[in-house]
This record gives structure tokens, sequence and C-alpha cells, in this order.
């Protein structure tokens, strides 16, 4: 099954709003370019307004890099999965490993997977084993137990608005990245969990690949066999890379 290639880009806790501006820009640009390649961003909630002005009229995505999952109520200091659709968002990051490692559970991931499909918009479900997860030899138990939880209420109808982000814990931000082979492995396994659960459905969504992303690495990454993508974090606020990795893809 081919399925379209996406190109997302996390931009973290980073970029006030007139440099958020000027980036999206950059990223329209170069997306128009590349009209066979699905594009994303994922600002901070700050930046969501002036982005999506900037983006109007482009193919690029605007996502969220997380909300909670209420439907509303009594929660300071969150946003949920309505609000964000109402901001003009498509496409919202679940379990990503910086909110894991702040302690966002794997029954939580899978709440707020349900809280985004419940308000329309698309889960990037991110999954990734730490260093001593694959020192230990349990990556493809850790990838079960995450996949498992964040797709526990999930049916196969929905698949189509699902899409899914290996990320090795140790290799985000780090500079080290995997292997093509190490990558390729993970998401192999990624899609068996996937195809286990829903059968055919389940080669639907893209298993887009993360960690220390660069241009100098994507074309390799994106040759090698199951990887439909890629969730890029610190080149992605650098408008000639992010360019240069879109070109390229
Ligand atoms: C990320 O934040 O999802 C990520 C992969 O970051 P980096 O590319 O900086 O490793």
């Amino acid at each position: 099954m081919t399925r379209p290639r996406f190109i997302a880009g996390n931009w973290k806790m980073h970029l006030l709003a007139a440099e958020a501006r000027r980036l999206a820009a950059d990223v329209a640009t170069a997306a128009a370019a590349r009209p066979q390649v699905d594009v994303a961003v994922f600002p901070a909630f700050t930046a969501l307004h002036v982005v999506r002005e900037t983006l109007a009229g482009s193919r690029v995505l605007l996502g969220a890099q997380c909300c909670h999952e209420a439907a509303e109520g009594a929660h300071t200091g969150e946003v949920s999965a309505a609000m964000l659709a109402d901001a003009g968002v498509r496409v919202v990051l679940c379990g990503h490993s910086e909110r894991r490692a702040a302690g966002e559970t794997d029954d939580a991931v899978g709440l707020r997977v349900r809280a985004v499909l419940r308000a329309g918009l698309r889960p990037l479900v991110c999954v990734g084993e730490t260093l001593a997860d694959r020192e230990a030899g349990t990556t493809d138990g850790v990838l079960a137990r995450q996949f498992a939880a964040a797709c526990a209420d999930v049916a196969g109808a929905e698949l189509s608005s699902i899409d899914v982000a290996y990320e090795p814990v140790w290799a985000i931000g780090t500079g080290r990245t995997a292997t093509p082979q190490m990558a390729s492995a993970a998401h192999a396994s990624l899609r068996g969990l996937l195809v286990g659960k829903f059968g055919e459905a389940g080669r639907g969504p893209r298993i887009l690949y993360g960690g220390s992303v660069k241009p100098v690495n994507a074309t390799e990454l994106l040759a090698s066999p199951g990887i439909d993508g890629l969730l890029v974090g610190g080149a992605s606020l650098d408008a000639a890379q992010f360019r240069l990795i879109l070109e390229n893809s």
C-alpha cells in the first residue's frame, strides 16, 4: 500500500509569535514546491493564531503539541481538543516522550487520543523506547505496551485519521539517530501491531520516524522500508534545514 509521505515539524517550546510567523511562511513556500508530500507544523499554543493566519491557503496542516483529555471543565492551564479545533488545528501530538517524561502515563495518552478523535482532529501518536529499554532488549515490548494503551479505545474505521511516530527516546534532541535498520525494524514491529489489532485497516496509518533527523540523514531514513515520513524537532526550527528535508522527501 502506498501512503503519502508526511513530514512534520515539532517546534516544541520555541519561537515567539513574530519568529513563528516567519518560519511558517518559509515552510508554506517549501511545501508548495512538494505537493505530493503532506506537511504539518506544531507551534506552541501561543503561536497557533499567527501560524494559522500565515498558513491560510497553504497545504501545511496546523498542529498542536498536546491537549487535555476532558472536553471542558475545571482544568486550569489546560487546553481541550475542541479549543484546538476552534483555533484551526488539524493534528495533535499524543504521547510525545518529553511529555511522557514529565509524567504522562500510557493510559493518559489513550484518553488524549480519544479526545482528539472526538474533536474531529488527527492524533499523531508518539511511541518509543528509552536507551535502557533498548539495551535490555525490551524495545518491542515497550512499543507494544504504549501502542495498546494509545489505541485501546480506537476503532478500525478511525484509522484513516491516525498516524504514528516511532521516536526512540535516546535519539530525541541528542544528535544520535537510529540506524535505518533499527528504525525499519521498529516500524515493522509497529505495523505488525496495527495489523494484528485492526486487520487490513492497520496498513493505513503512516509511521513516521523521529529522533535527531537532519538533512544529512533524512534521505537515507526515508529510503528505508516502512518509513512513511519524518517527525523533525530541532532541525524544523531552521527554515533552510526543514526546506532541505522537504526537498529530498
Ligand atoms: C521531536 O521533538 O519529536 C524530535 C524528534 O526532536 P529532534 O528532531 O530534535 O530529535
